[in-house]
């Protein structure tokens, strides 16, 4: 049995959904047994989100322009992929009702003036449920049995709206209980991804991307074979193909290689997909809806060729460095554990900390969205230290990038730092920050936004990375 996840660009035309029609067909003839989970189509959960924020914000506009497009974006696949009469009826009832509920939210979210967590979260899954009911219908007008599940009824979270955590006991139990039953049938269940609900039934998300998420869940509690993430390029690459055109297929990933490269901005995979992977040793694999036959990625646990010391290079933006200093604070006990306390009361993740051996400062990378929630609590944390002038200022900087470098025994690998910032400095690229640490797998370090780009270009051709089958092939099984 396998998992089959396709993306918003892969369901996001006429033209994709037949392809990952022909994709699901022919999977199907090596293993009957397929479980496809689905994004929304392309653009949709963006359109929704945004229509709800205006709402919000008093503009009634953009979610009544917004309900007529998704009407027709929805349809027109309809109208192309669905021949039967009555299921395209049927189609057209179901894409009525979802929308009609869009404008519901909508309008009473411009009444009330306010957008909640849970309400945006409500709001952001109809995509998907828009978009199961469609592939399901239009796989059945190729003649293979499928029904639509919605994954609020079998994936089961706490209430964190936006990014909500799987309770994977209950939500397996739900799982064994309505999919392996389906597929004796021999029916394909096609799941929404993304969305979920509390125990008591209340719609949540599992965060932008999160689609890949479901499917490793369903993976996990159905004890899959493999899960295929379908996407719109050949795997995961050696850097985002946007930034570095030259990037290549990475033929094999570890579990922890897949999951760095993830958490430190590759698109390409929810950074949360792997959790639920790794315990069961479940393979992932990483294909091309549009290249099916191309080049993929397989993220196992102990990949071929081992012990590669650079695999890929990755960024992730929109953030800003935060900087205690002082030169006092060499002797105020705790204050790291203080300072690192105070941001964790505003419950904003810390991506990166970088501690200059002079004691004299601390700084660290946040979200930039919630520097000003992390200043105002640090500043009350240490409002004596500031007053008496043991800590001089607490500074923030924004419109920075973390650049990280990922692969395998770097510790272990003599030169790896010399020539990263080596080919930072012939391009004239200043490092802002830098944090080592004691990761075997990573070096990452901050540089402006604007050099970002820049200082991925470098570092990969620093590495030869265009080269990567040549220089490690992977070893034939067997
Ligand atoms: P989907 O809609 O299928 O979930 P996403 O847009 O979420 O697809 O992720 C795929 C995109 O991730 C690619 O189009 C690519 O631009 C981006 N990406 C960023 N880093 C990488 C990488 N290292 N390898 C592959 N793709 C990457
Ligand atoms: N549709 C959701 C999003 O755009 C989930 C996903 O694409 O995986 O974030
Ligand atoms: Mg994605």
């Amino acid at each position: 049995m396998r998992v089959l996840k396709f993306g918003g660009t892969s369901v996001g035309s006429t033209e994709a959904i037949a392809q990952v029609a022909q994709v699901i067909a022919r999977e199907r003839e090596q293993d009957p047994e397929v479980v496809v989970v689905t994004s929304a189509m392309s653009g949709v959960t963006d359109m929704l989100i945004r229509a709800a924020k205006a709402a919000a914000a008093g503009d009634e506009m953009p979610y009544r322009e917004a309900r007529n497009e998704l009407l027709v974006k929805h349809q027109i696949v309809a109208g192309q992929l669905i021949e039967d009469g009555i299921e395209r009826a049927a189609i057209g009832h179901l894409l009525d009702e979802k929308l009609r509920e869009f404008e519901r939210l909508c309008q009473s979210i411009y009444v009330l003036g306010e957008l909640t967590p849970r309400g945006l979260d409500v709001v952001s899954s109809l995509g998907e449920q828009m978009a199961a009911p469609l592939l399901a219908a239009v796989l059945r007008s190729r003649g293979i049995p499928a029904t639509h599940v919605d994954a609020r009824e079998i994936v089961v979270t706490d209430d964190t709206f936006g990014a909500a955590n799987p309770l994977l006991e209950e939500t397996c139990r739900r799982v064994q209980e309505r999919i392996p039953a389906l597929l004796a049938e021999g029916v394909v269940p096609v799941v929404t991804g993304f969305i979920a609900a509390t125990r008591e039934g209340i719609t949540t998300t599992l965060g932008r991307g999160g689609s890949d998420y479901t499917a490793s869940i369903l993976g996990a509690c159905l004890d899959a074979e493999e899960v295929q993430i379908w996407t719109d390029v050949n795997g995961v690459l050696t850097a985002d193909p946007r930034i570095v055109p030259e990037a290549r297929t990475l033929p094999e990933l570890s579990y922890v290689e897949a999951a760095e490269l993830a958490y430190f901005g590759a698109k390409v995979l929810h950074p949360k997909t792997i959790l639920p992977a790794v315990e069961k040793g479940i393979p992932i694999r990483v294909r091309n809806t549009f290249d099916p036959e191309g080049p993929d990625t397989r993220i196992v646990r102990e990949p071929r060729p081992a012990g590669v010391p650079v695999k890929a290079i990755t960024a992730i933006r929109d953030l800003a460095l935060i900087t205690v200093e002082g030169r006092g604070m060499m002797g105020v006990p705790g204050i790291a554990a203080r300072t690192f306390g105070a941001v964790a009361r505003t419950g904003v993740s810390v991506l990166m900390i970088s501690q200059a051996s002079s004691e004299q400062s601390i700084c660290f990378v946040i979200p930039a969205a919630d520097v000003d929630k992390v200043i105002a609590s640090l500043q009350e944390e240490l409002e004596r230290e500031l007053r008496r002038g043991f800590v001089d200022h607490i500074a923030s900087m924004r419109d920075i990038v973390i650049i990280a470098v990922v692969g395998s025994s770097m510790r272990g690998t003599p030169g790896i730092a010399a020539r990263v910032f080596g080919a930072l400095g012939e391009a004239g690229i200043n490092v802002i920050a830098i944090a080592q640490g004691s990761s075997e797998v990573n070096i990452s370090l901050v540089v402006a936004d604007t050099q970002a780009d820049e200082a991925v270009r470098r570092i990969h051709a620093a590495f030869e990375l265009e080269r990567v089958a040549e220089l490690w092939p992977v070893a034939e099984a067997g």
